[in-house]
């Protein structure tokens, strides 16, 4: 925001602390200044804000705060305005005491700070007030005698401010009487009601559709009760109100049955599928858009979006709820890491605009919701956890957590997302693949570390000719086995030696193409250091037609692996499903995690192919089940694993999530405990008190409240 105020207009701050400001108009929005006609420059820093009314000075009894949601007003003789900064701010207690550091400084933006932190010197008065009117206030103010008159201690009587969320707290600062108030602590945001016409959406009955939704892509068969596709908030929210049972989805690419209904309304967010605007480093999309969708429209305006999984038919509404990861994970981090800004519906109806930065957790480990309804305090989970580049494991939880954390992978328990601002990258650098197979484990680890180092050392230095690798994939004798049998090799022309143990695609990013060259000489070095040059196959940047080959033989793994369950469920016995990990473990530590897979999984006789993420530390155990016995006993290898990965410091729920799956639901208990089971119950309970949410995401149904 430029500087909009010219200088006859600029705000006095006085040596006293004081702080004049004529005309400042400021609209604030959960706390937050976002749209402030001539204070344009204070922009984003000042959470707390305090003004005149254009027609008022300081020195006159009425302050006003005009909010996009109403705050505050409040009227004292010879007021002071005083501010508290968002940053680095001192949290001010509810009711200040003497003594208290009951202001920090007031700094907008770069400039120096507008008032100084002070102690209080005399408590007058303290009005913790918790009404709530919807009404707008400033000069709309409802007349005085429709509102209920609050005492201001020195024999004043004012109308109780009619929309404050605000702890209003007289104090004597600097030996000066003031007005303190706390337009909105950082810990609380406030509600609004859903846009739109409160309609209920048609409701679809017809079974063939239902049949439509009844699985997502851990394929296992559930049932909906009916199907809704609203295309409003308001729509949303009377889905929500009106129904005991919901479950959101997006394109059903789930793994994990989280987007399987057992008997709920399935509420489809894919008419909300709009690419809202695409700014320089933003883009605003509704839930409902395709990874596929936002690519092509990223690409033709020269932007990039690199966290996406490898399934781009996922919607992006559901990348958010499953924090998602991709390949890339290494060089770009998981979608958590991306997500600048989301609007959820709530399970009550309400909606919420939350902007990173702007809502973080009390230090005494809650948030304050304001809805309709009234405040709901959510408390934050205590336990730690596991330090790794992907995680979709329950409740993102962290002292001082920002608010958006909580609902960025919560998988549908906690709200229906419907609008999502993401940071977006300048176009896609130039890129390469190379695959490369390796007749010994422990070179390719050897040779992935090499790579891990380098690359990690090209981001430290910026050095344009460093190697620079995005994502090394992995696909061990197993997998390449299957890919042979069904004639991937052939039909890809993609070969390997047959005593490969280990094949590698590694994504190479390029800068110019001189620096190319040298990050080109420096992986032959590499690559001469480790494996025989014949074995290697390069597809290089634009050829289209090799990359997609490449990448093929990658995705045709997984699918030969669910072939063949599909067809042992079909031919052998109807239980038999998916039954594979999604473990994680520092990359210093995934070499002993492999050794507890074949441990665990040899010493059941499974029949196991392992793929995944290496440079993330991030490897899938896939059981090739032939009997329902197998399903069985790999569900205890995974549940083996998972401990193991915990104790390597990882966690056994990386990227997939946990959803509605038993196995994943015991190792969110084993990673979090049973009481951090029960902390993330508690902000389930405190948000969804009906429990119709997503109810058997995440914990099993049997443990939902009546
Ligand atoms: C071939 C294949 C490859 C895959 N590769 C990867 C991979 O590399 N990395 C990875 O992380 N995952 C991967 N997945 C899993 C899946 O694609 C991701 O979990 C994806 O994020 C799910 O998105 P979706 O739109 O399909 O959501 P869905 O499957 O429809 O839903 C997933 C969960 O999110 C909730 N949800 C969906 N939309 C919303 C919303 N708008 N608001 C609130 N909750 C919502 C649902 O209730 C459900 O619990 C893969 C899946 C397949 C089939």
């Amino acid at each position: 925001m430029g500087s909009g105020k010219r200088a006859a207009e600029q705000p006095q701050h006085h040596e006293d602390g004081r702080f004049e400001d004529q005309d400042a108009q400021v609209r604030l929005r959960h706390g937050r200044v976002v749209d402030s006609s001539n204070v344009a420059e204070w922009d984003h820093e000042a959470k707390y804000i305090g003004f005149t009314e254009p027609s008022c000075s300081v020195h006159q009894p009425d302050l006003n705060l005009v909010a996009d949601n109403p705050r505050l007003v409040a009227r004292h003789a010879d007021a002071r305005i005083l501010h508290q900064h968002a940053g680095s701010h001192v949290e001010l207690p509810a009711v200040p005491r003497a003594g208290d550091d009951a202001l920090a400084e007031c700094a907008f933006g770069e400039r120096s700070p507008l008032v100084q932190a002070k102690r209080v010197e005399r408590v007058v008065r303290a009005v913790d007030v918790e009404e709530r009117d919807p009404a707008p206030i400033d000069r709309h103010l409802p007349p005085p005698s429709r509102r209920e008159l609050v005492h201001t201690g020195d024999g004043d009587e004012v109308p109780r401010p009619i929309a404050p969320i605000a702890d209003i707290v007289d104090v004597h600062i600097a030996g000066r009487h003031g007005v303190y108030y706390n337009a909105m602590p950082n810990h609380r945001i406030e509600a609004r009601t859903p846009r739109g016409a409160p309609h209920a959406p048609v409701q679809i009955t017809d079974p063939d559709r239902l049949r439509s939704v009844g699985e997502d892509a851990a394929h296992v068969a559930g049932s909906a009760s009916a199907l809704v596709a609203p295309s409003t908030e308001a729509e949303i929210a009377h889905v929500l109100k009106s129904s005991a049972a919901v479950l959101p989805i997006g394109a059903q690419s789930s793994l994990t049955g989280g987007a399987t209904p057992r008997g709920d309304v399935v509420l489809s967010t894919s008419r909300f599928n709009r690419i809202v605007e695409i700014g320089a480093d933003r883009v605003r999309v509704q839930a409902g858009v395709t990874l596929a969708d936002l690519d092509a429209a990223l690409a033709g305006a020269g932007r990039y979006y690199p966290p996406a999984p490898t399934f781009t038919g996922a919607f992006v509404g559901g990348t958010v709820a499953t924090n998602a990861a991709g390949a890339a994970t290494f060089k770009y981090g998981a979608t958590r890491g991306w997500v600048e800004a989301i609007t959820i519906v709530l399970p009550t109806g309400d909606v919420l605009d939350i902007d990173r930065g702007s809502v973080h957790a009390h230090a005494d480990g809650y948030f304050e919701l304001i809805l309709g309804s009234g405040i709901v305090r959510v408390p934050v989970p205590r336990y730690r956890m596991p330090d790794v580049p992907k995680l979709s494991a329950g409740y993102f939880a962290a002292p001082g957590m920002d608010l958006i954390d909580l609902f960025i992978g919560a998988e549908g328990t906690l709200g229906v997302i419907v609008d999502i601002t993401l940071r977006v990258e300048a176009r896609r650098p130039a890129w390469c693949l190379f695959f490369v197979p390796f007749a010994d484990r422990r070179a390719a680890f050897a040779f992935v570390r090499t790579l891990r180092e380098a690359a990690e050392e090209t981001w430290r230095s910026h050095d344009p000719g460093g190697l620079d690798v995005s994502a090394i994939e992995h696909m061990d004798a197993r997998c390449l086995a299957l890919a042979r049998a069904d004639g991937v090799d052939r039909r890809t022309g993609v070969t390997w030696p047959d005593r490969t143990a280990i094949a590698l695609l590694i994504t190479l990013e390029l800068s110019s193409s001189i620096a190319s060259e040298r990050a080109f000489e420096e992986m032959g070095r590499a690559l001469d250091e480790a494996v025989r040059a014949d074995d290697v196959q390069i597809a290089m940047p634009g050829d289209r037609a090799r990359m997609a080959q490449l990448l093929a033989l990658r995705e045709e793994v997984p699918a030969s692996v669910n072939s063949r369950i599909g067809r042992a469920k079909r031919d052998v016995d109807g239980r038999i499903e998916k039954t594979a990990g999604d473990m994680i473990v520092p990359f210093d530590r995934l070499e002993e995690l492999l050794a507890c897979y074949e441990r665990e999984f040899e010493a059941r006789s499974l029949d196991v192919a392992v793929w995944g993420h290496i440079s993330d530390g991030n490897l899938h155990p896939n059981v090739l089940a032939r009997s329902f016995a197998d399903v069985e006993s790999g569900r205890a290898a995974i549940l083996a694993v998972g401990r193991d990965a915990i104790r390597l410091g990882g966690s056994p729920l990386a990227e997939h999530g946990v959803g509605r799956n038993r196995v994943k639901q015991q190792l969110l208990e084993m990673l979090y405990g049973r009481a951090g089971i029960e902390e993330m119950r508690a902000v389930k309970r405190a948000l969804d008190p009906g429990w119709k949410l997503a109810p058997g995401v995440l914990f099993p149904p049997g443990s939902m409240p009546p």
